[in-house]
């Protein structure tokens, strides 16, 4: 099969054209305000001596971004439109740093205003530009439904550089299309689709129109929050400003350590009971947005949050219990940039607003708002980050409409270290999976992984949208199943049982490396699960989304998300899912697990070196402690592999094509004159020991053959589903192959050669190799050392503790009492 027929000369010409014209400096000045106002910057027009307002007037329609820093205290940033009240852009951080981008039409006469919220510092300084958007080239991206018979042909459609959503099944994957270049993809390479929705924006504004009309008919939603409409990216800074504000008892605030490329904050917030303390109990990680256009994944992280101090306040037993045994941290946002572009976007679509035609409110559809709709459409479908190592320079995110394969950005859920580089990723910058220049290039990755390299986190779910699924590793089926199997399909069956998702593997939608549990499961053995969330969508109307939550969705089989993340919670509780420690030492002393190793990718040679340091206070007058940590053995080490060989691997077979095959009409199930089947033998008997056979035809580059392997039955003939499939008409050099290894083989298989699209006869080979040696599953430590309060490093030790295991653990004279 071919891959995508877009030469990279054309994609390098796309680029440049895609770059926007320069932007224009409206404004670079210090502000000041005399006094803080306690009110929110973000939810309306504000005035007064703690705020400080400029007028300007948009010279282009496009994009358009302030961005003040101040010393000092918290400071928070909006463009309003005084006209219609409409609020163009904020933002809200919990600091003084603050980036606020959004949309205007040419003309609009609009305030930018800065609040002082509390602190020290009078003045800030206030900078703001515009960014024309020329979106008259903008495609329509329509939704369409692929048909993919098997695993092989989903990873085949990976490869044509299509925006797959995760959205799969048995026989099919969902991908958006950005006009007739994709649909082309798709027939040159003999894909049956249907399509769903033939345009996206269209479905936009029925979809904001819905919500437009759920928020007018319900003054609160049944979400913890009660909140009836997506938050915009500084609804989320307004929240956990406010939940810190109003429970120090129980949430502390978060920072991560990578600001975005737009130099936006990565915040979270931590829950339990006496927040601030370093204790030893375990933690529960839930993560949102990773890609920019899935809003429903950050809701439900937010609402967690919601949940747990809601109920905490109301006196839940089942939550009290919960927020007293763990430590929960939620970052909704891994993306805050492209999220931010994608719901800005889509903000103009409404929630009643009804700016996609009318964007500056005189009551006319004229071409140049609905030229800007149509671009602001196409950002809102946007999946990656910001990264635009071709230009337009950092803060243009939202002035670069992200036009499907020439849509820049890297995707953050394939950068991660583990097997970064292999199947399902893309190395390609226009691509929607994009990996990245290396492992961890991104902000985003980096700050999840930072995170989990400190913390002992026991459970993480990383929630996406949307496609009904929890899934777990492995990302490629190759990688085998994990060691921690019983346990990791245990909660996620159970956690399915709620939703009514499907629990599975991550490769059963379709090959993924790099993804953030690739690496957190890997690393730090703590279990990790990838939600899917929902059936209709990136982001479906807002009540859809709150029945996901609730579990009043036709196919929720008990509680919903918020039920299944219970079962997280507990799992993240459950001292025999994870191992603990305990013991005694001086109070006050600091006990630390540091463990350093390298993490293999999916490229030959190259690995990334990991370092876990996390550490607690021992806070007990006897000097007892409890700590609950991941296994010291890494799940990758702790299974065996190989064998001992009893005998010699057999010499090379050879076969070839006998020719008069014409191209498939149907690839799979194909009529019997366009493929040839060869029979071959496996060598067995004494002093024979094949472990591994390796099937491989090569051809001209010109030609197209798949090979699909099977069992031969007693009369020599293909029996049963393929056991192996080769069918992505790789090339090596000026070769074209195909090739695919049966682990184990007995007896003999057929190697069905078909003709795709051939013009030239092939050869074949089957190599066979003896068994790997053996390597017993292998026990890794910890280093366990203990500090003084000041850090004075009093002993140090290896800890062996496997999961499920409670270690008693004798310190050294000099660190217990
Ligand atoms: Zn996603």
């Amino acid at each position: 099969m071919k891959f995508g027929g877009i030469g990279l000369v054309a994609l390098a010409i796309a680029l440049v054209l895609a770059v926007p014209a320069s932007a224009a400096d409206l404004l670079s000045q210090t502000v000041s305000a005399a006094s803080a106002v306690d009110k929110s910057c973000t939810s309306g027009e504000r005035s007064g001596a703690g705020v400080a307002r400029r007028s300007f007037t948009m010279p282009a329609g496009g994009e358009v971004t302030a961005r003040l820093t101040a010393a000092s205290g918290d400071w928070d940033l909006a463009i309003v439109d005084p006209s219609d009240h409409r609020m163009v852009a904020g933002s809200a951080y919990s600091g003084a740093s603050e980036v606020a981008s959004g949309f205007a039409a040419v003309g609009n006469n609009l305030v930018v205003q800065a609040c002082r919220r509390s602190g020290g510092s009078s003045t800030a300084s206030l900078s703001l530009e515009s960014i024309p958007i020329d979106a008259s080239k903008a495609p329509t991206a329509s939704l369409v439904r692929v048909a993919t018979a098997n695993l092989d042909r989903k990873n085949e459609l990976q490869g044509l550089g299509l925006d797959l959503t995760e959205h799969g099944g048995a026989g099919f994957v969902e991908a958006v299309l950005y006009g007739p270049v994709d649909a082309q993809k798709l027939v040159d390479n003999n894909f049956a689709y249907t399509t769903e929705v033939p345009d996206l924006s269209v479905q936009s504004r029925q979809d904001r129109a819905a919500d437009a009309q759920f928020a007018a008919a319900n003054a609160t939603s049944d979400f913890p929050s009660g909140r009836t409409t997506y938050r915009r990216l500084f609804d989320y800074s307004e929240d956990m400003k406010a939940l810190v504000r109003d429970n120090p008892d129980l949430v502390r605030p978060i920072t991560l350590n990578n600001k975005s490329y737009e130099g936006r904050t990565v915040e979270g917030i931590e829950i339990a009971t006496n927040p601030s303390a370093r204790d030893g109990r375990p933690v529960f990680l839930q993560l949102g947005v990773h890609h920019a256009r899935e809003w429903p994944s950050g809701e439900h992280a937010m609402e967690w949050a919601y949940e747990l101090v809601n109920g905490y306040r109301s006196g839940d037993a089942r939550v009290r219990d919960l927020v007293s045994r763990t430590r929960t941290i939620v970052v909704p946002i891994v993306n805050p940039d492209g999220f931010n572009a994608s719901r800005e976007a889509g903000e103009l679509y409404g929630n009643g607003g009804g700016h996609a035609t009318d964007l500056n409110g005189d009551g006319e559809v004229d071409d140049v708002e609905f030229i800007a709709a149509a671009s602001t459409h196409i950002n809102e479908y946007r999946r990656k980050n910001c990264r635009f190592p071709f230009g337009p320079p950092a803060g243009n995110c939202m002035a670069q409409p992200d036009q499907g394969v020439v849509g820049g950005g890297v995707d953050p859920n394939r950068n991660y270290g583990a097997f970064w580089g292999g199947n399902g990723s893309s190395d390609t910058y226009v691509e929607q999976d994009y990996r990245g220049p290396g492992p961890f290039s991104e902000p985003e990755s980096q700050n999840i992984r930072e995170l989990a390299s400190g913390r002992q986190i026991t459970t993480l779910i990383t929630n996406h949208t949307f496609s009904g699924l929890v899934l777990r590793p492995p990302g490629v089926a190759a990688q085998g199943t994990t060691v921690d199997e019983p346990i990791y399909k245990a909660l996620g069956d159970s956690m399915a049982a709620e939703n009514g998702y499907s629990s599975q593997y991550g490769y059963q939608l379709y090959d993924t490396t790099g993804t953030t549990e690739d690496w957190s499961y890997n690393a730090t053995g703590g279990l990790g699960f990838t939600y899917e969330i929902g059936h209709l969508g990136f982001h479906p109307p807002f009540e859809v989304t709150v029945q996901e939550w609730e579990g009043t969705t036709d196919y929720a089989t008990g509680g919903g998300n918020r039920a299944a993340y219970y079962k997280a919670q507990e799992n993240t509780a459950d001292g025999t899912k994870h191992s603990v420690l305990a013991g005694q030492a001086l109070n006050g002393y600091v006990l630390r697990l540091t463990k350093t190793f390298d993490t293999p990718t999916s490229q030959d040679g190259l690995t990334v070196t990991d370092h876990l340091d996390s550490s607690m206070v021992v806070n007990d007058k006897k000097g007892a402690f409890e700590w609950h940590v991941n296994p010291s053995t890494r799940p990758l080490v702790a299974k065996s592999s190989g064998r001992d060989p009893t005998g010699d691997p057999s010499p090379p077979q050879q076969f070839e094509s006998r020719g008069g095959t014409t191209p498939c009409a149907d690839y799979d199930t194909p009529p019997p004159d366009c493929y040839e089947d060869h029979l071959i033998a496996v060598p067995s008997g004494a002093g024979i020991d094949n472990a591994k056979a390796t099937f491989r035809i090569e051809f001209s580059p010109v030609s197209d053959w798949d090979m699909k392997i099977y069992k031969a039955d007693a009369a020599g003939n293909a029996t049963g589903e393929a056991v192996a499939v080769s069918g992505h008409g790789a090339t090596d050099g000026n070769l074209g192959f195909e090739e695919a290894s049966v682990l184990d083989p007995a007896g003999s298989y057929v190697v069905r050669v078909q003709n795709y699209a051939a013009v030239d006869p092939w050869t074949g080979t089957v190599t066979f190799e003896g068994p790997s040696p053996y390597q017993a599953p292998q026990q890794e430590a910890y280093t366990l050392s203990c500090e003084t309060p000041q850090g004075v490093v009093k002993s140090a030790r290896q800890v062996f503790v496997a999961r499920g295991e409670r270690l008693a653990l004798e310190l050294r004279k000099d660190c217990r009492r």
